[in-house]
């Protein structure tokens, strides 16, 4: 049942004033319950209480750690069906989406909480060569986090999402910042995590969720003292602001703010020589995807003038003619696409390229495609601006040296694709290859930058403005890198030590000593 109220740790609350309701931007109405938005004193006691709870969770074994965020994921697949009807009531996310996006969500708690078994993520290292002193380092955590809910991921990037299961994992108690679009989706995850948290024996406090429909709360959370790291996913200009406000704090904090991404794609000659139509439809399908809410969408594809290039570029207008638009994720984010979009189109020097042209239904994204040449582009960057929608540019550049000259003045971006068909011609283009990876935190052989593998080996993050932080990534298993600070202790009685560092190896785990990998004990 939705309450409405926070989760203060294990307590729900409701002392606030402000109260507001979710909205259903499918049926194009508020949907029931109402939201009580955290008071500041509310605000204070959830990290206050998480700041207690730390001093027990930090020493619970990883074994611990591992049953509560497995409880978790067996929590949310326990209520898996309530739960994906207000996840779709909420963001208008279709039944297949939210299917999937549950499913990854549960998954990487499990995959984290495998992790956790295996014991290796501390990194543990040990230097003790003869005559020198012993000094052993591992990976500890340093604190509560607060975690933003991200609009367009209300199960996978929100309450107990990648930020909030790299957090647990570390042994950092997390608090939630809500995103208000899916508040209900929010309350329901959260009681999961606080069922989880009562039945694995963890401290009332290493997890709270805060409800706002303003930016306060964030801002409150962020100048905490007893926050120590903040997790974000959304837009440039939030992602800059929080981390400007956790900069100036006394005791400034690491803020890891995934924000924009254009994705620019490559498509080399020989790809639309030999598969230009296929790739047309794999990428009207792409940039359609989720309606074009995806960090990873492909908002900038770059080719060399050529009768090729024109083909591909008439197949994809064609495809995205045909394609349906769906609903965005709520009336404002439907309102900045349409704003954006039109600070790109009020632009000269464009080509249109296709376009939805039918009706569509309130709060829909309408799907469109431009070109511009390479020179247009150079001239004016309004054409590398990020869209966030089913919106994309196609610059057709005069030869490679253009195409490189535009790679090298794009600004960081999440993934990068590169579309081939001739193994011969990657070693021709390789200076433009070298300048998209240079640029990029991912880079793609022939596919479609949409959809992000969650495993140990992915990199979901790029330079800025891609994110805060190019070392590291928001998905996967080194997320939990973000949270984690390395302590080396010197000359340290074996006893006092932590297993990971003990001279037997308790924990069997893959430990670095004097240079070389091994699980034996010293
Ligand atoms: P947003 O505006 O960046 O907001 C994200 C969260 O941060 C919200 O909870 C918001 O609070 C809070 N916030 C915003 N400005 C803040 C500030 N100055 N100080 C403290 N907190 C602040 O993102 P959104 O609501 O998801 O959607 C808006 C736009 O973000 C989209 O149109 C898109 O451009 C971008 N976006 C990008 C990605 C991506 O993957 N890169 C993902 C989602 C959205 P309130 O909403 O409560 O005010």
């Amino acid at each position: 049942m939705i309450t409405g109220k926070n989760y203060i740790g294990e307590e729900l609350s409701d002392n606030g004033d402000i109260k507001f309701r979710t909205f259903n931007p499918r049926e194009n109405k508020e949907t029931s319950p109402t939201f009580f938005e955290a008071s500041k004193e509310e605000v204070n006691l959830a990290v206050e209480k998480a700041s207690q709870a730390f001093e027990l969770y930090k020493n619970k074994t990883n074994s611990e750690v591992a049953k509560f965020l497995e409880a978790i994921a067996s929590a949310l697949e326990a209520n898996g069906e309530a739960l994906k009807a207000i996840y779709r009531e909420e963001s208008g996310l279709p039944e297949g989406r939210s299917n999937g996006e549950f499913a990854r969500t549960t998954g990487q708690l499990r995959a984290f909480a495998e992790m956790l078994k295996e014991g290796s993520w501390v990194e543990a290292i040990i230097s003790n060569p003869e005559g020198k002193p012993d000094i052993r380092r591992m990976q500890v955590p340093y604190g509560p986090v607060a975690v933003f809910g991200a609009s367009n991921f209300p199960f996978a990037f929100s309450t107990a999402g990648g930020d909030t299961a790299s957090a647990l994992a570390s042994g950092s108690p997390v608090v939630v910042k809500s995103h208000p679009l899916h508040a209900g989706t929010g309350e329901l995850v959260s009681q999961a995590i606080i069922q989880a948290a009562k039945k694995t024996g963890m401290p009332d406090g290493v997890f709270s969720n805060l409800n706002s429909k303003g930016i306060e709360v964030g801002e409150w959370l962020v100048k905490h003292p007893k926050i120590k790291a903040v997790g974000f996913t959304g837009s440039y200009k939030a992602g800059t602001a929080l981390s400007k406000l956790a900069a100036a704090r006394p005791e400034p904090i690491p803020v890891f703010a995934e924000m924009g991404s254009v994705n620019p794609v490559v498509a080399l000659p020989s790809s639309l020589e030999e598969k230009g139509e296929e790739w047309a439809e794999q990428y009207a399908g792409s940039i359609t995807a989720g309606c074009g809410q995806f960090c990873t969408n492909p908002g900038l594809i770059l080719g060399i003038e050529s009768p090729s290039l024109d083909h591909f570029i008439e197949n994809l207008g064609e495809n995205l003619a045909n394609i349906a638009p769906d609903v965005m994720l709520s009336p404002g984010i439907q309102g900045q696409y349409e704003t954006s979009k039109s600070g790109v189109l009020s632009q000269e020097g464009y080509n249109p390229v296709g376009k939805y042209v039918g009706e569509i239904q309130p709060n829909f994204g309408r799907q469109e495609v431009i070109s511009v040449t390479g020179e247009t582009f150079l001239e004016n960057t309004n054409f590398h601006k990020e869209v966030f929608g089913p919106f994309s540019v196609i610059v057709k550049c005069k030869n490679k040296e253009q195409l490189n000259e535009v790679l090298q003045q794009l600004e960081g971006q999440l993934t990068g694709t590169v579309l081939n068909s001739d193994q011969k011609e990657l070693q021709d283009y390789k200076g433009v290859i070298d300048s998209l990876t240079a640029t990029v935190g991912r880079i793609i052989y022939n596919s479609v930058p949409t959809g992000v593998e969650v495993c140990a080996a992915m990199t979901h993050g790029g330079p800025f403005p891609a994110t805060s932080n190019a070392k590291f990534t928001s998905v996967g298993l080194t997320a939990v890198q973000r949270w984690v600070r390395p302590i080396s202790y010197q000359d340290w009685p074996d006893e006092l030590l932590p297993d990971a560092l003990k001279d037997k190896n308790p924990l069997g785990i893959l430990r670095n000593i004097n240079g070389k990998y091994t699980t034996d004990s010293l």
